[in-house]
């Protein structure tokens, strides 16, 4: 068998030949992703590729991933569950534990019902796919996640982007599109890469104004911003006002998948007509199991959440006065901007050389000449951790580092 495939190799890939052309051309604009492999667990320090490093790389934001509360209820889940889910959730595949999840959050959320999905990019696709059509416009935030973006573009529906965080834009677009059947307005609420706020007061009196849905992805919120840790909305009080939020088990509840929450009609209609949901298979029951102890620590230890946003405003502050450029951030994702893509993979290099893994951010993911140092603050981020990371930033700021035109793009 494997002298069949060694002896057609050559001509099997030929049509293939275009990608090398196309990684070597990624790699010239210093644009060419590559892989580590981490050894042991998620933590506020990491081995990646077998080097210990301070680890400001995650979303573990509230150092749950390797918390053993979770490891034993996953544990406990696999003693009486087992392992694989086996199937999607409408034929046999939703367990006790999904169902009691799915409970779990409701309650967690406010909301009257809620629904798993296999990850969060699942359920953002798979929700604006479900919700508008061909007749219908989305509304888009110009800084929305992929998976918003990729859910607009399943959905065929004529997509709108308005200006991030532009409500003067918005309405304008608004005031265009009343013939459409229906309308949605999506955004992310707190941005994964500026790490800045969406204006949802503002976007509510829109959609309120203008007869829309609402839909907000609170993937990097959910269990970080508001008074019980519901996200953003909850944190500008309008929660209740929100017609279809997305959140995340894979970000500050330290595990994987993700939720939509909403009304019961909303929840039966994804049930019946997003596809990732009916056509995926569910996540191990042991998944959502130590998602539901996740969820109970946001519940009881507030003072998690609380020290991470106080040393993440002192950060900021500290590396804006070395001078740093971070935008517009009032979160625990503190962005500094580089924009020059082979620059940011150098400052990288220098941080992890010095002990630090911050992650350097590169178009596609964010637009050409907006190149950033993505550093994500984690609970495991003692204050001796962060003095020692400040060293070592102001040491590079005399570098060549330093964008020409300091400042946000
Ligand atoms: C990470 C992320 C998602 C996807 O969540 P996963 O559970 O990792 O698939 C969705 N939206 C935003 C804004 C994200 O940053």
């Amino acid at each position: 068998m494997s002298k069949s495939i060694s002896s057609s190799s050559g001509n099997k890939f030929a049509p293939l030949g275009w990608v090398d052309s196309e990684l070597s051309e990624l790699a010239q604009h210093g644009l060419r992703r590559s892989l580590r492999i981490r050894g042991g667990a998620q933590g506020a320090t990491i081995r990646l590729d077998g080097r210990e490093l301070i680890n400001f790389g995650s979303n573990d934001y509230l150092g749950l991933a390797a918390d053993g509360r979770l490891v034993a209820a996953a544990r406990r889940a696999l003693d009486s569950e087992g392992w694989g889910s086996g199937a999607s959730p409408l034929i046999c595949g939703r367990s006790e534990a999904h169902a009691r999840l799915e409970e779990g959050i409701a309650e967690f959320e406010g909301c009257p019902a809620a629904l798993l999905f296999p990850s969060g990019f699942a359920a953002n696709a798979g929700t604006v796919a479900a919700l508008v059509g061909r007749e219908d416009v989305v509304f888009s935030d110009a800084s929305n996640h992929a998976s918003l973006i990729d859910g607009c573009r399943l959905a065929r529906a004529e997509i709108q982007v308005y200006r991030h965080g532009d409500c003067d834009h918005l309405r304008t677009l608004l005031k265009q599109s009343s013939s459409a059947r229906r309308r949605l307005i999506v955004t992310d609420t707190l941005f994964s890469m500026d790490g800045d706020l969406a204006p949802l007061p503002q976007l509510v009196a829109l959609s309120d104004e203008f007869g829309c849905m609402l839909m907000v992805d609170e993937a990097h919120a959910t269990g970080v911003f508001g008074k019980n840790g519901r996200g953003v909305a909850e944190h500008f009080g309008v929660d209740a006002q929100i017609d279809i939020k997305v959140g995340t088990l894979s970000k500050a509840l330290g595990g994987a998948g993700g939720f939509v929450c909403g009304s019961r009609a909303l929840v039966d209609w994804l049930q019946n007509r997003a596809r990732p949901y009916v056509y995926s298979t569910a996540q191990p029951p042991a998944v959502a199991a130590a998602a539901l102890a996740a969820l109970h620590i946001v519940e009881s230890e507030p003072q998690r959440r609380a020290e991470l946003l106080q040393r993440a405003e002192s950060l900021r502050s500290q590396l804006a006065t070395q001078g740093w450029p971070l935008g517009t951030s009032t979160s625990q994702i503190i962005p500094i901007y580089v924009n020059d893509a082979h620059r940011v993979m150098q400052l990288s290099t220098r941080l992890a050389e010095q002990g630090f893994y911050v992650p350097g951010i590169r178009p596609p993911t964010v637009p050409a000449g907006q190149s950033l140092l993505r550093l994500s603050l984690c609970h495991g981020h003692h204050d001796v951790i962060l003095a020692r990371f400040l060293q070592a930033m102001h040491g590079l700021r005399e570098g060549p580092f330093v964008s020409q035109k300091a400042g946000t793009p």
